[in-house]
C-alpha cells in the first residue's frame, strides 16, 4: 500500500507561514515530550513502589528501577532539555544538505493499512464506496504492490522497514524454530534470563535485566533519516519491538507482548460446564456463583521476586444486578459497572510482588452473559502504557506522553483478540467493537503526531484491516465451510463497512495535508479466502520423509511423536519446510551437499500444483528453494523451502503446530476465514498515493524505503534491494 499524486489535499495557501507553525510545534512538542519525561521519572522516583520491570516468556521480572537509574535518566533529560536549542541549529545544517536535490516534498507521510486487497478496493472504488481512495486513483497513483515470500505481516513490514529481502532482515515468518529442540520461537525477538540474584529470606531478587534483542536485522530507513537530520514517528509498524534509538519517536507495534509475556492470552471466567477448558490463545477458568456474588482471581505475570515463584493475581469479585443486564465488578480496590455485552474502558491493575515492588498492566472486562450462565470475558493483560513494565517506546517515556495525553491505549502486539472470537468466547459485535474501539484509539494518535510532524516522517500502521478481513472473509464466500451452522447474514457488509471507514481516515489525512506533502497509503498484502487447510506435514508422514515413532499413528503438537532418526524433512510456521539436516538440526540425518540439495529437488517436484484430494483444486502451487529466494548473511536461518498455497488454501492450523496424522486436505470451519499465507503473487499489496508513479515501475514493498530516502535527497545505502520509486514532481498549480 503506498503511492503518490499532485492535485490532493492541496489545503494551504500559506505553506512559509505553516512550515514555520510546524518547526514551532515541532519544538513545543519536543519540550513538552521532555517536560512530561521529567514529570514521569519525578513520579516514578517518587513512587518508588511501582518497578519498571523487564519480562520474558516463562523468564520472570526484574525490575531496573534502582533510584539510580531514574537519577541518571533525569540527568540525561535536563541535559537534553537545556542542549535543545543548539541540537536544532545543528540539525537545520543537516537539513538543508540533504534536501537540497528536492524542495518540492514537505512531510512524507505513510499509512499502512494492514491487508487491504487491492480487487476488492478496486471494486468498491468503482462503485462509488471509496471516494477518497478513489481520488488518489485519479490525481496521483494507485497499483499493486508486490509483497515479500512468505507474503505473512512480520516479514513484509521488515522489508518496508529495511528496503532488503528477508535475507538481510533475517525475518522468514512469526515462527522460526530451535534446531536443537525442534521447538518453535518467535522470530522477532530473542528474550534473555537473568543470571543473577540475590537470595534474602523468602525472596530471590533478580540483579541486573534480562536482554531483550531484536532479531530483524539491516537498518529501518527511519535511522538512516535519522542520521540524516530528519527525524520520523513511527507508530505501531510491525516487528519494530524492542524499540531501538534514533531520531525521533517510536511505538512499538506486532510481536510485543502481553504482561504475561504471551503473544495475547485471554481470560474467560464461566459457571457453564459445556465449554472446553483448553483455549488457542487464553484460558477459561470455571467458577462458582453463590446467588448474585462470583468470585475469583485474575492472573498476572509471574511472581519476579519470590523463590516459590508462582503467578502474581488480585481478587475478582462479581455482584449481578437482578435483571441480569448488568453487574458490579470489584477488582484491584477498583468499582466499576459492567453494562451486558459492552466492554469496560481500560482499568489499571497493578500487580503487588512484596518489598512494595507492583507491576501495572491495562485490561478491559466485558459481561458475555449473566443468567442463567455467567461469563465475563478479561483481555490479555497489556503492559500499561503509562506505566511500562519493559519498553515499548522510543523514547523510554514516549508511551507514557500518550497515555497521559490521550489516555490509556492498547499496547499488545496482537490486539484485537481474535482468538477470543474463535473460540466462541465473545460473539462478532464485541469483536468488532473492540476492533474499532483500538482503531480508534491509533487514529488518535496517528494524528496527534501528523500535526506535531514538521518536515519529516510520519508513519502510522493500523491492523485492524487484517483482523477484521482474517475473521469476516467468511461472509463473502457463502460456500465457505466456516459458515456451516452460523448466520450468513448479521455482519455480511463488515468487510464493505471496514473499506469505508478506510477511506474516511484517508480522506481525514488528506484533509490535514499540505501541497508539498508526500502521503503514501499501503498495504503489506492481499487476502483471500482460507477455506481449505493443507497439513504439510501428514503429506511427509504419508510420503515417507517423517517418520512417527514405533506404535505412533499421530503425533500431537510440537512433534511429539516423531521419530527424528528417520525423518528427512518437517514443516513449521505458516510458510516454511525444514530439511533434517545432519549437524545442523539436534537429530539431523540428511547431509548438506548432494543429498540435500536432492531432497529439496524431489520435494519441489512433488509438492508444486498438489491437487486437493477433495476436489480438483490446486493447494498448493508452487514450493521454492529459498537459497533461490533470498540473498544476504541470514538466508541459512531462513526454512529450506517456502511453500505458496493456491488461493482458497494455506498451511492447516495442525500444520502450523507441528501436528502430524489428520489428513492432507480438510475444510477450515473455524472464523478465522480469509488469510495471506499463500503463494505472494496471489496477494499483492496496495500502493496509493497522492504523487503520481510511472505505472511501468511494478513496485515492490521492498521500494518503500529507498523511495522515502529519495524524498529527501538521500542515495539508498547498499544494504537495500528495493529501488527508488519515481514520483512526479509536485507540479504547484
Ligand atoms: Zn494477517
Amino acid at each position: 500500500m503506498f503511492r503518490g499524486c499532485h492535485k490532493i489535499g492541496q489545503q494551504c495557501g500559506a505553506a512559509g507561514a505553516r512550515t514555520s507553525r510546524r518547526r514551532k510545534s515541532r519544538c513545543v512538542f519536543a519540550v513538552r515530550l521532555a517536560l512530561s519525561t521529567a514529570a514521569c521519572l519525578l513520579a516514578g522516583a517518587i513512587h518508588a513502589r511501582t518497578a519498571y520491570a523487564y519480562i520474558g516468556p516463562g523468564a520472570g521480572f526484574v525490575f531496573v528501577g534502582s533510584f539510580l537509574v531514574l537519577l541518571v535518566t533525569f540527568v540525561l533529560v535536563l541535559f537534553s532539555l537545556l542542549t535543545w536549542p543548539v541540537r536544532c541549529v545543528a540539525r537545520a545544517f543537516r537539513r538543508r544538505k540533504a534536501k537540497r536535490r528536492h524542495q518540492d516534498v514537505g512531510r512524507v507521510v505513510i499509512l499502512g493499512l494492514d491487508g487491504l486487497k487491492p480487487e476488492l478496493a478496486e471494486r468498491l472504488m468503482d462503485e462509488g464506496e471509496l471516494p477518497n481512495l478513489a481520488r488518489l486513483r485519479e490525481h496521483g497513483t494507485f497499483a499493486r504492490l508486490n509483497t515479500t515470500y512468505p507474503s505473512i505481516s512480520p516479514v513484509a513490514w521488515s522489508s518496508f522497514q529495511t528496503g532488503a529481502n528477508p535475507g538481510r532482515h533475517n525475518i522468514f515468518d512469526f515462527l522460526s524454530r530451535d534446531a536443537s529442540t525442534y521447538m518453535p520461537v518467535l522470530s522477532s525477538v530473542e528474550m534473555g534470563k537473568v543470571d543473577r540474584s540475590l537470595s534474602l529470606g523468602p525472596y530471590s531478587i533478580p540483579l541486573g535485566k534480562p536482554s531483550i534483542r531484536p532479531m530483524r536485522k539491516s537498518k529501518p530507513f527511519w535511522h538512516i533519516l535519522g542520521e540524516h537530520g530528519v527525524s520520523s514517528c513511527i507508530l505501531r509498524v510491525p516487528v519494530t519491538f524492542p524499540p531501538e534509538k534514533y531520531r525521533g519517536v517510536m511505538l512499538s507495534g506486532m510481536c510485543v507482548p502481553d504482561l504475561i509475556g504471551t503473544q495475547g492470552s485471554f481470560v474467560a471466567y464461566t459457571t457453564r460446564d459445556d465449554i472446553r477448558i483448553e483455549h488457542e490463545g487464553g484460558a477459561v477458568v470455571r467458577v462458582e456463583r453463590n446467588g448474585n456474588v462470583v468470585n475469583a482471581e485474575l492472573t498476572g505475570p509471574e511472581d519476579f521476586l519470590k523463590k516459590r515463584g508462582g503467578r502474581l493475581s488480585v481478587p475478582l469479585k462479581v455482584v449481578i444486578d437482578g435483571d441480569g443486564a448488568s453487574a458490579q465488578l470489584n477488582v484491584a480496590d477498583q468499582s466499576l459497572k459492567l453494562t451486558k455485552g459492552r466492554h469496560s474502558d481500560w482499568i489499571r491493575i497493578r500487580f503487588s510482588a512484596g518489598l512494595g515492588m507492583s507491576v501495572s498492566g491495562v485490561c478491559k472486562f466485558l459481561l458475555v452473559e449473566a443468567n442463567p450462565h455467567f461469563t465475563l470475558y478479561v483481555t490479555p493483560i497489556n503492559i500499561d502504557p503509562d506505566r511500562p513494565a519493559l519498553p515499548i517506546s522510543h523514547p523510554f517515556v514516549y508511551s507514557s506522553y500518550l497515555a497521559k495525553l490521550l489516555g490509556t491505549f492498547s499496547t499488545l502486539g496482537l490486539a484485537e483478540d481474535t482468538w477470543a472470537l474463535s473460540e466462541g468466547v465473545i460473539d462478532e459485535a464485541a469483536f468488532l467493537e473492540q476492533c474499532y474501539t483500538f482503531h480508534d484509539e491509533r487514529e488518535r494518535m496517528f494524528f496527534n503526531a501528523l500535526g506535531r510532524t514538521g518536515e519529516d516522517v510520519c508513519v502510522c500502521v493500523f491492523d485492524t484491516t487484517d483482523r477484521i478481513q482474517h475473521m469476516f472473509w467468511r461472509y463473502l464466500d457463502k460456500s465457505h465451510p466456516a459458515n456451516r451452522g452460523k448466520d450468513i447474514e448479521q455482519h455480511a457488509g463488515a468487510i464493505t463497512d471496514l473499506y469505508r471507514r478506510m477511506d474516511g481516515l484517508v480522506g481525514r489525512t488528506l484533509d490535514r495535508l499540505g501541497k508539498r506533502d508526500v502521503l503514501i497509503v499501503m498495504s503489506d498484502h492481499g487476502f483471500q479466502p482460507f477455506s481449505r487447510g493443507v497439513n504439510v506435514n501428514s503429506w511427509l508422514h504419508q510420503n515417507g520423509y517423517l517418520a512417527l515413532k514405533d506404535g505412533a499413528e499421530e503425533s500431537g503438537e510440537w512433534f511429539s511423536s516423531v521419530d527424528w532418526t528417520r525423518t528427512k524433512a518437517y514443516a513449521m510456521g505458516l510458510g516454511g519446510l525444514y530439511v533434517n539436516q545432519k549437524g545442523r538440526e539436534a537429530q539431523g540425518i540428511v547431509p548438506d551437499g548432494d543429498e540435500k540439495r536432492l531432497l529439496k529437488e524431489e520435494l519441489i517436484a512433488r509438492l508444486s500444483g498438489l491437487k486437493d484430494t477433495g476436489g480438483n483444486r490446486t493447494g498448493i502451487t508452487q514450493v521454492w528453494d529459498s537459497a533461490d529466494l533470498y540473498a544476504g548473511p541470514y538466508r541459512e536461518n531462513a526454512p529450506d523451502l517456502i511453500i505458496g498455497y493456491g488461493a482458497g488454501y494455506r498451511a492447516s492450523w495442525d500444520s502450523v503446530t507441528g501436528k502430524v496424522g489428520a489428513p492432507v486436505f480438510e475444510d477450515n470451519k473455524m472464523c478465522w476465514g480469509g488469510d495471506h499465507c499463500i503463494d505472494p503473487r496471489l496477494v499483492p499489496g496496495v500502493l496509493f498515493s497522492n504523487r503520481r508513479i510511472d505505472p511501468g515501475e511494478n513496485p515492490n514493498i521492498m521500494d518503500i524505503a529507498p523511495t522515502v530516502l529519495a524524498a529527501f535527497g538521500i542515495e539508498k545505502p547498499g544494504y537495500m534491494d528495493g529501488k527508488p520509486l519515481e514520483f512526479e514532481r509536485e507540479s504547484g498549480d
